[in-house]
C-alpha cells in the first residue's frame, strides 16, 4: 500500500514516514529542494535496505496546482498525510505570504488534486494543530474544557502584526477550508485531522541536531538546555499543551487500517501543560549531571503560572479512538535531550 506524505522533510514527517516504512508501506514524499531531498534519502537508505521511498519536489504549496503532478504521477496512493505547513518564526512579509497562502492553499490544493486526479484514494489526514481548538481568552478557566469539538474563534480582524496569530490563523481557515471541502466532495476519500499542541520529541535522525535551529517547537526544548546557569527568570511563559512527536505520527497512521473509524474525526493528542520552567524541572531531575551548568528558575511559581494560565482539556474521545497510552512527558524531555547532548559530545 502506498502513502503521499506532504512536507516529508518535516520533523513531525520524518517520524510519520519512518512508522510507514517499518510497517512495510510504500511512501511518496513531497519535499521542497534537492538538498532536503537527498538528504532525507540518504538517512532513510542508511537506516532501511532500499527504502520504499519516493520523492516528488513540490517547491511551493501557496500555489493551487502545487501538488497536481505528484499526485497524478503516482496512481498507487490509496492515502495522503498533509503535513507541509509553514511553522516558523519569520516576521519579514504579510500574514498571507507567510502562513495562511500556504496554509490554506497548500490544504485546498492537496484535497482538489485527490478529487480531480486521485479516485482511488481512500482516507486524507490533515496536521491541523491545537491552535484551531485554543480559546485564549480562557486560558487558566478550569471551567472551560477545550475538546475535540472546541474552535478557535479567530478571525482575520484579530491579526495585529503578530507572528502567533498569523500561525494560528492559517491553521484555523485552513483546516475549516478542508472540512467544507470534504463535506461537499462527491469523491469517496474519508477525512481526519491530527491538531497537536507543541510537539517534543527527538529529531528522527540525530544528523538533523546539526541544523542551526531545530523545528520550531523542538527549538524550545534545545533553548532551555542551553541556558547559562546564571540566567535570570522567570522561565514560566508561554504556557503551553504538550505531545511527544512519536504519538503525533501514530495519530496520522492509525486511520490507515480503520478509515471509517476515523472519518470527520478531530485528534487531540495531549499529555498536559508545560512552560519552559516544566521543561528546565524535568532536565535537572533527569539529568542530575548538568545541573550545575542550568538555572534552578523557580519551581514553584512555574507550576503555578501553569494552573493559573495553561489550558484546561479534556481528550477522553481522542484517547478512547487511538487505544494506546501516549509517551509520558518525562520520557519525551529525555530522549530530546540526550539526542542533543549525545550529539554534541560527539563534536
Ligand atoms: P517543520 O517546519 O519541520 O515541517 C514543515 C514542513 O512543511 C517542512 O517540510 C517544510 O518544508 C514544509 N513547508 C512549509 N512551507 C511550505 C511551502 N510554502 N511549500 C512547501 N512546503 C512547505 O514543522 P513540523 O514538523 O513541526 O510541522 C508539521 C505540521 O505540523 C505543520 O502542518 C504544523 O502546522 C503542524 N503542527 C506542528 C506543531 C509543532 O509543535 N511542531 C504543533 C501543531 C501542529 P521546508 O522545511 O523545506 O520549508
Amino acid at each position: 500500500t502506498a502513502v503521499l506524505v506532504t512536507g516529508a522533510s518535516g520533523f513531525i514527517a520524518l517520524h510519520i514516514v519512518d512508522q510507514l516504512l517499518s510497517q512495510g508501506y510504500s511512501v511518496v514524499g513531497t519535499v521542497r529542494t534537492k538538498e532536503k531531498g537527498d538528504y532525507v534519502y540518504s538517512q532513510f537508505s542508511a537506516k532501511y535496505k532500499n527504502p520504499k521511498l519516493t520523492l516528488e519536489y513540490v517547491k511551493d504549496i501557496a500555489e493551487l496546482d502545487a501538488f497536481d503532478n505528484a499526485v497524478k504521477n503516482h496512481p498507487e496512493v490509496e492515502f495522503v498525510l498533509h503535513t507541509a505547513s509553514p511553522v516558523h518564526s519569520t516576521t519579514d512579509g504579510t500574514p498571507e505570504e507567510l502562513f495562511i497562502n500556504p496554509a490554506v492553499n497548500g490544504t485546498v490544493g492537496i484535497l482538489k488534486a485527490v478529487e480531480k486526479y486521485a479516485p482511488q484514494v481512500k482516507h486524507v489526514v490533515m496536521t491541523s494543530s491545537f491552535a484551531t481548538v485554543r480559546n485564549a481568552d480562557k486560558a487558566g478557566d478550569k471551567s472551560f474544557k477545550h475538546t475535540e469539538e472546541t474552535w478557535n474563534p479567530i478571525t482575520r480582524a484579530d491579526l495585529n502584526g503578530d507572528v502567533m496569530p498569523s500561525y494560528s490563523l492559517s491553521k484555523t481557515l485552513a483546516e475549516k477550508a478542508a472540512r467544507e471541502l470534504v463535506a461537499s466532495t462527491s469523491a469517496n476519500f474519508t477525512f481526519h485531522t491530527v491538531n497537536p499542541p507543541f510537539v517534543y520529541g527527538p529529531q528522527l535522525f540525530e544528523a538533523s541536531i546539526a541544523n542551526p535551529e531545530l523545528n520550531f517547537s523542538a527549538e524550545k526544548v534545545k533553548s532551555v538546555l542551553h541556558l547559562p546557569a546564571d540566567s535570570k527568570g522567570p522561565f514560566d511563559n508561554p504556557q503551553v499543551l504538550t505531545i511527544d512527536v512519536r504519538d503525533v505520527a501514530r495519530a496520522h497512521i492509525a486511520a490507515l487500517s480503520d478509515p471509517a473509524k476515523f472519518a470527520n474525526k478531530r485528534l487531540l493528542p495531549t499529555v498536559g501543560r508545560s512552560n519552559p520552567q516544566r521543561v528546565l524541572d524535568t532536565i535537572r531531575l533527569k539529568f542530575p549531571e548538568l545541573r550545575e551548568k542550568l538555572p534552578v528558575g523557580d519551581p514553584a511559581r512555574g507550576e503555578k503560572e501553569r494552573e493559573a494560565k495553561g489550558f484546561y482539556y479534556d481528550n477522553s474521545k481522542t484517547r478512547e479512538l487511538l487505544g494506546f497510552e501516549f509517551i509520558p512527558y518525562e520520557t519525551t524531555i529525555y530522549d530530546s535531550v540526550k539526542q542533543i547532548l549525545d550529539y554534541e559530545e560527539a563534536q
